[in-house]
């Protein structure tokens, strides 16, 4: 066998359930596609996950990176593709290996969801984004747009007040989903206006770049929104379509699992995002990873 242990993805869940096994001498590694930490890449300020008052998503994410290299956990910078599935093994196949391994943990977690209308696909990076703290920053001074009603869209609201000169935030609703503190915040912020029970049905555009959105209210009644930037954070959905074969999907995509994050499938674990639970949080992530880690090292 290559390792014991292969797990699929580099968030905090994965990223965690790494650190423990490597601690307990289990030979463990990581296939990551895209940058280390997953989702909190994507997030300005974390005020929520304990021993910090608040830092940066990157910052943590590279914080437990660290701690992940410095247990000398081999990392490739590769998808997972497939796992093929035998009694005594499984082999993971990215596009230049397969890994023979006896268990694995899938932590892909989620990906921002798109809104699907038109010129969407061909605004983004030319205006569109799906990340305040990745591209914020080119709209210093100028006027943007966040959708949602969840805590992503409020908090990344706040994190572009603070760069931009205006920032109107497009609900489809009236009631947010994120909690009232923290609707409050925005509502209080000079240079944030919010807009509800409205939906952006198009985005227009001038030269190659986002021009304005073309919202709905619920009178069908239609009004343009010229706005250098828009930030669209109306949920996730969950990165497991390389798993369809193994048949262990529920109908949104999620993976099912038990207590203790086993599929329904022998020494194939899930974790964090890419399963369905009650909670998503950096905590929770990390502590299904904990549990996972927990179950291979009772082998
Ligand atoms: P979310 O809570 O699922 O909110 C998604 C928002 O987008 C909802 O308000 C929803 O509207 C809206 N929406 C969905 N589809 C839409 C569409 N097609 N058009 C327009 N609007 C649409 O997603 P999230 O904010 O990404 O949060 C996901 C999870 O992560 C939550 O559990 C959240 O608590 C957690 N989170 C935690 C932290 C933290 O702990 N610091 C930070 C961010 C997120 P409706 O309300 O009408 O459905």
């Amino acid at each position: 066998m290559d390792y014991n242990t292969v797990i699929i993805g580099s968030g905090v869940a994965g990223m965690t359930a790494a650190i423990y096994l490597a601690r307990a001498n289990i030979s463990v590694c990581i296939l990551e596609q895209e940058v280390p930490g997953g989702q909190i890449t994507r997030t300005s300020q974390i005020e929520n996950y304990p021993g910090f008052i608040s830092i940066d998503g990157p910052e943590l994410a590279t914080n437990m990176f660290q701690q992940v290299q410095q247990l000398k956990v081999p990392y490739f910078y590769t998808a997972g593709l497939e796992i093929e599935n035998f009694p005594d093994k499984h082999i993971v196949k990215t596009k230049d290996q397969e890994l023979t391994c006896k268990n694995v943990i899938i932590a892909t977690g989620r990906s921002p969801r798109k809104l699907n209308i038109p010129n969407e696909e061909k605004l983004i990076g030319r205006g569109i984004s799906y990340c305040a703290i990745c591209d914020g920053g080119l709209y210093k001074n100028k006027n943007v747009a966040v959708i949602g009603g969840g805590r992503s869209a409020l908090e990344e609201t706040l994190y572009l007040s603070k760069i931009c000169s205006k920032v109107t935030l497009i609900h489809r609703r009236n009631d947010f989903r994120a909690e009232e503190e923290l609707v409050d915040e925005v509502k209080k912020q000079q240079n944030v206006e919010v807009l509800t029970d409205r939906t952006v049905v198009e985005f227009t555009e001038k030269e190659n770049r986002l021009a304005s959105l073309i919202t709905q209210n619920n009178d069908n009644q239609e009004e343009e929104i010229e706005v250098d930037g828009c930030f669209e954070y109306i949920g996730q959905v969950p990165n497991t379509q390389n798993f369809k074969n193994l048949d262990i999907l529920d109908e949104e995509g999620y993976i099912k699992v038990n207590h203790n994050f086993e599929t329904a499938i022998s020494n194939i674990y899930a974790i964090g995002d890419c399963v369905k639970k009650e909670l998503y949080q950096i905590i929770t992530a990390c502590s299904d990873g904990v549990i996972a880690a927990n179950n291979i090292m009772k082998q």
